[in-house]
């Protein structure tokens, strides 16, 4: 485990409210250990990690962009969008994030009743076991088969029943790239195109800039020197803010990531900060 963060801010990390295996507290503050001045939390459709994280960022005095990372499809590519600092009373902002958790939902249970159908059995509640927050997802239904022995690693999970392809896979319910931004904008949020050299995103990009993105995430655990510098470059063609971080779940659920590893000046922070209060 590094002892100090090699960035001032790391703006991409999940804790248990999605699937991270810290709660926003102990994230939080392990980021003030690591010696960081800020951090992003930006958990999988849910807005239900702020408050704790901000009480522990008012007591470790470190600067916090609230945000979220919502799920879009784009041509069968799945694209992820950041949204930070969103309004959190807004009830347009409420509403959607309530019919995605719902669509989740619906999502498990066809999930576990496919497992069924391949001899697995496994419970609504060994699986809320793992998933304190409510974005149920696949890590926390692979974390419940390890636990019953059906599967040795969450790999092995994904592989013979949670993957694409594999027997019980379940495609979720997506909003588009642009209908993610619309929401992340309509609710008063800076909208940010997470590790697009995941899925080398880039001809998506000028529509998604026309539908008011306002940032790409170049800095990115997953991405390679020359997605670096490909992103680097888009951004400044077209104006956007590069932003960074880890993607960091937590050692048990994203082995190797560490906090602070991968981020960006506290100055973009502060940047994206700005921006929010122009909205
Ligand atoms: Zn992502
Ligand atoms: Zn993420």
């Amino acid at each position: 485990m590094q002892v100090v963060a090699l960035y001032e801010v790391d703006l991409h990390c999940h804790t248990t409210a999605s699937d991270g295996s810290l709660s926003p507290a102990e994230l939080v503050r392990l980021a003030a250990e690591l010696g960081l001045k800020g951090l992003g939390i930006t958990d999988h459709d849910t807005i239900k990690g702020w408050n704790e994280a901000e009480e522990a960022a008012a007591h470790y005095k470190l600067q916090l962009l609230k945000g979220i990372e919502l799920s879009t499809d784009w041509l069968g590519k799945e694209v992820h969008i950041l949204g930070y600092e969103l309004d959190s009373s807004s009830n347009y902002l409420k509403d959607k994030l309530r019919n995605l958790g719902e669509a989740r939902q619906r999502r498990m249970l066809k999930i576990l009743e496919r497992l069924r159908n391949q001899e697995v059995d496994i419970s609504e509640e060994a699986i809320r076991k793992y998933a304190q927050g409510d974005s149920i997802g696949r890590p926390h239904i692979a974390q419940a088969l390890m636990e019953k022995g059906y599967i040795r690693d969450i790999q092995e999970g994904f592989e013979r029943y949670l993957g694409v392809g594999a027997p019980a896979y379940v495609p979720r319910f997506k909003l588009t790239p642009e209908e993610g931004i619309e929401l992340i904008r309509k609710a008063k949020g800076v909208p940010v195109l997470a590790h697009p050299g995941m899925q080398r995103l880039e001809e998506g990009i000028p529509a998604w800039v026309e539908a008011g993105l306002k940032g790409i995430e170049v800095l990115h655990s997953e991405h390679k020197a020359q997605d670096v510098t490909r992103y680097k470059a888009l951004a400044e063609h077209y104006n956007l803010l590069m932003t960074g971080g880890s993607d960091f779940h937590g050692e048990a659920c994203k082995p190797g990531v560490e906090l602070g590893r991968w981020g960006v000046s506290l100055r973009v922070l502060q940047e994206i900060k700005e921006l929010a209060k122009s909205n």
